[in-house]
């Protein structure tokens, strides 16, 4: 869709709002609330009060998970006729582990001009302040509640080089904490309480460390960043199944069948394991008495 096609329509205007300091709400998410003929928020009454501390009155549609499909066609149509539209969630960036993202796609779909108006996120500031990695991280948003499911879906994230963000239930962290501390026990992590708040907190420590200190009733909003896996390619710390297959990597080298390269790539596609790690067991397994350098 062209800029000039869309410019007749009007703009979705995604402001991100406070994720408990009022003060974090910018000049331009201000100017943008008061200007636009209508706001789509996911609690009126939770919306209307950040309204009145900034003067302003804008028309408020409640837009909240079960009648969204509703919703969205009213704000749709508000759209195609030219009128702009602002879209806030409860607090932080809409469409962040909230049901605005459904309606940023139906824009999108449509070909309307969505236009972001950032601001605070929590799972980002918790990630900033955790001393974690964050070259890479993969926001993962509430884990699943039961056990099993939680469980595998960890698993399937424990080979994830980036760090995890995860958004938890002050009734669910322990048990949350509890199931990664049994997978990765000695993993670093940050649980980010309360950000931005008077009782901000952000708690840094090994996954065991951490699981037995929130075994115990909390309160307030939470994040918990968890670092991925380590890639070291020196070898000093490699998959499991990668572990078990030192002695064929080593002998396929021995025999001189397969370059130290060509025998990572094998295992890795066998294994479906990452080529950097199989290179490093392959390297170690050249470093073993009767080994030898590419
Ligand atoms: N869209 C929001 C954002 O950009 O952060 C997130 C919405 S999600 C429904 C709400 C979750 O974000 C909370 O359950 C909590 O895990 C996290 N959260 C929100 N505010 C927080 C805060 N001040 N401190 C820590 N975590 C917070």
């Amino acid at each position: 869709m062209s800029n000039i096609e869309s410019s007749e329509r009007g703009v979705l205007y995604l402001v991100a709002t406070p994720i408990g300091n009022l003060g974090d709400l910018s000049p331009r998410a201000v100017e943008i609330l008061g200007s636009v003929s209508l706001i789509a928020a996911e609690d009126t009454r939770h919306t209307r009060k950040l309204l009145s501390a900034n003067d302003l009155a804008t028309e408020l549609l409640s837009y909240r998970e079960h009648n969204h499909a509703r919703v969205f066609q009213r704000i749709l149509e508000r759209l195609e006729t030219g009128r702009d539209v602002a879209l806030v969630s409860d607090a932080g960036t809409p469409g962040i582990s909230d049901p605005g993202q459904a309606l940023v796609a139906a824009a999108v779909a449509r070909g309307l001009r969505v236009s972001p108006i950032p601001g605070a996120c929590a799972a980002v500031a918790a990630l900033a302040a955790s001393g974690l990695p964050s070259d890479r991280f993969l926001f993962v948003g509430f884990p699943p509640r039961k056990t099993g499911a939680l469980r595998r879906w960890a698993e399937g994230l424990a080979r994830e080089p980036g760090s995890l963000l995860l958004y938890e239930s002050p009734q669910r962290i322990a048990k949350t904490l509890a199931i990664l501390a049994e997978l990765w026990p000695e993993r670093r992590a940050v649980v980010a309480r309360e950000l931005t708040k008077l009782h901000e907190e952000m708690d840094h420590g090994e996954l065991s460390e951490l699981a037995s200190r929130w075994d115990r009733e909390v309160k307030g909003e939470l994040v918990l960043v968890v670092e991925g896996i380590e890639e070291d390619v020196s070898g000093e710390k490699l998959a499991p199944e990668l572990e078990r297959l030192m002695p064929l990597a080593a002998a396929l080298r021995d025999d001189k069948a397969l370059s130290a390269k060509d025998t990572a790539r094998l295992l890795a596609d066998c294994l479906d394991v990452d080529k950097r790690q199989a290179y490093a067991l392959v390297s170690r397994g050249l470093a073993t008495p009767g080994g030898e350098e590419d």
